[in-house]
């Protein structure tokens, strides 16, 4: 349910209506817009009497929400979220940042060269993965808490913030240091590992699923704001369709539906979508279009010997020429793009 208040509403009235609602044992979550003040309520609002509600004089309207998932959803929070990552990197509306690097951290020289790279061209942060999950258990799996170290010393070394996946929460302990956690798209629903990142105060790249609808996404989003962490990115990535030609297939639609239902920042990823790095840039430019507010690319420095994902890795160069490419592309968009 939300309840919005009109212009003449107090401070006052706001806090003791929320104080009503906690005394029946429900939850709220306050947006307090521009114009606007809403109080989502989340819980059995049964036990609210709409009518009632509405007859206060400093109320504008009280409705249900339909959807399943309540703090994601945009008619509880009208503006935009923003998500500070650092004091130097936000993500979200107005803003493009391009997270880059490779698909795994392999080497110390491969990890250092790549971010300095990615940061030459204006990557905001860097990618790399230490935890690999891969479909078959005999290709490389990631140096793990090895591969983390070298992610921090590539951080030391550029400034840039990082990004790396998660696959189990009995390792969380060690992403002490990184600023924005993965949960990658197999993980999507593993519902232990989401409760446990609600609890964390760190921004979570949630990855679109396989085969997931948006809205088993955003419920998925949910479990982590419902432990209280509201720092969440949704990463579309692809899903499986029949279509065999490229990896997976991007679902780009998913960018303006989303924007539509929900106020969490999304980015997209054209690397796994496509599979194919000469398809990367064409559709990374199709994210500014859609209105997306970022991307996430695979770039490494020598794409044909990567140990994971060669294949849909831009070089160095390439990635330069699409940074060119999207910089104009985004400020004709009115959007910042270094920051
Ligand atoms: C990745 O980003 O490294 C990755 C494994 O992606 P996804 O979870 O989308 O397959
Ligand atoms: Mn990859």
């Amino acid at each position: 349910m939300i309840i919005i208040f009109n212009s003449h509403a107090t401070k006052d009235n706001v806090q003791e209506l929320i104080a009503d609602i906690h005394a029946k044992g429900l939850k709220t979550n306050l947006s307090e817009g521009d114009n606007t003040t809403i109080v989502g309520v989340i819980g059995d609002t049964t036990k609210l009497d709409i009518d009632n509600l509405k007859s206060a004089d400093y109320i504008a309207d009280v409705k249900r929400v339909s959807e399943p998932y309540k703090k994601a959803n945009r008619k509880m929070h009208p503006e935009n979220s923003y998500i500070k990552v650092t004091d130097k990197v936000t993500i979200g509306e107005g803003i493009f940042n391009v997270i880059a690097g490779p698909c795994s951290v392999e080497t110390e020289e491969q990890i250092i060269e790549v971010a300095q790279d990615v940061k030459k061209s204006g990557a905001t942060l860097l990618r790399g993965g230490a935890f690999k999950p891969r479909t078959s258990p005999y290709s490389f799996q990631g140096l793990a808490g090895e591969g983390l170290k070298l992610l921090l010393e590539a951080k030391k070394a550029t400034g840039l913030p990082i990004v790396t996946e998660i696959m189990n929460l009995v390792h969380l302990d060690m992403f002490n240091d990184v600023d924005v956690i993965q949960v990658g798209a197999r993980n999507m629903q593993n519902f232990d590992l989401l409760k446990e990142l609600g609890k964390c105060n760190k921004p979570i790249l949630l990855k679109r699923g396989l085969a997931n609808t948006i809205e088993e996404w955003l419920m998925s989003a949910e479990y982590i704001m419902a432990g209280g962490n509201e720092n969440i990115i949704l990463c579309e990535r692809g899903i499986r369709t029949f279509e065999t030609a490229t990896r997976n297939t991007l679902d780009i639609a998913a960018v303006p539906m989303l924007k539509h239902k929900t106020h969490l920042p999304v980015i997209i990823d054209p690397s796994h979508a496509t599979g194919i790095s000469w398809m990367v840039p064409q559709l990374a430019k199709t994210a500014v279009a859609a209105g997306a507010d970022g991307i996430m690319v695979e770039v490494h420095n020598d794409p044909p010997k990567a140990w994971c994902d060669g294949a849909q890795s831009l070089n160095p160069k390439q990635f330069d020429d699409l940074m060119t490419d999207l910089k104009r592309r985004v400020e004709f968009e009115g959007k910042k793009f270094y920051i």
